[in-house]
């Protein structure tokens, strides 16, 4: 589903991504973990094309991030090509990014309307499931400024998934919330895993690495120092690295 060969990235002089090659099948979920600025959104960025990559190849489905292959060559997609081909990665951030003057329902309802050209019957219908999905079920007309950061962070998860996206990348969704509403999202992230969704999360949760991930990639300066099972990368590091880290976080 995701393969990613040799993918590099600079910013000016700074090489945040040295080459970075890892493949996530379909409905496998991919936890990627590694210490500030080693390049973990710039990655989950390049796979959505928020970013360019300078070298390698990045593919979702088989098809280019980003470029139009045509014979030989390969042609940048202009803006709009781009954005038809992000519709089908859901992005959840750290921060919840919904928008303050809409409900619940009214945020999750936009990107069908507008995108899909949805009407606002069927969109606001399935919305209404999604809600109950996410455990939020009573909480639809509701401003993001009277939910829980676990709540809204829920919605956000559901206003990502009225996409239908084929794959879901979250960058440290948990990072910014209290402690007790963490389980909460986790739980939401959990039972998307179980359904089948291709999954890439940023995270510093290992208990969810070691029971949700099917691999686990350990990054640091903008190369993969480590991966595989994440039971065993956890119970088992084999680098010096990834042993300072984990011994960081778990
Ligand atoms: P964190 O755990 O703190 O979120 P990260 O692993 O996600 O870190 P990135 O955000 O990918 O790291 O950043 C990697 C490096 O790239 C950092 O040195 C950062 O300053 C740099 N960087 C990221 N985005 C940009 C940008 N748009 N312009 C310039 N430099 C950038
Ligand atoms: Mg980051």
């Amino acid at each position: 589903m995701v393969h990613a060969d040799r993918v590099s990235k600079s910013f000016g002089s700074n090489r945040v991504l040295k080459s970075i090659s890892l493949t996530v099948n379909t409905g496998e979920v991919l936890c990627l973990v590694g210490p500030s600025g080693s390049g973990k959104s710039t990655f989950l960025r390049c796979i959505n094309h928020l970013e360019r990559v300078d070298a390698g190849r990045l593919s979702v489905e088989g098809q280019l991030v980003g470029y139009r292959q045509k014979g030989e060559k390969l042609y940048e997609l202009r803006p709009r090509e781009a954005a038809f081909q992000r519709r089908e990665i859901g992005m959840v951030f750290q921060r919840f990014n919904l928008f303050p003057h809409l409900t619940a329902l009214e945020n999750i309802i936009q990107a069908p309307m507008r995108v899909k050209g949805m009407s606002k019957a069927k969109a606001s219908k399935r919305a209404v499931e999604l809600m109950e999905r996410v455990g939020l079920g009573d909480k639809a007309g509701h401003y993001p400024a009277h939910l829980s950061g676990g709540q809204q962070q829920r919605v956000a998860i559901a206003r990502a998934l009225a996409m239908d996206p084929k794959l879901m990348l979250f960058d440290e969704p948990t990072s910014a919330l209290d402690p007790e509403l963490v389980g909460e999202v986790l739980d939401v992230m959990k039972e998307l895993a179980s359904t089948g969704m291709t999954m890439i999360v940023v995270t510093h949760e290992m208990g969810f690495a070691r029971e949700v991930a099917d691999s686990l990639v350990f990054m640091d300066g903008g190369v993969v120092v480590e991966s595989g099972n994440p039971r065993e990368v956890l119970s088992n590091p084999q680098h010096g690295r990834t042993k300072a880290f984990l011994s960081k976080v778990l």
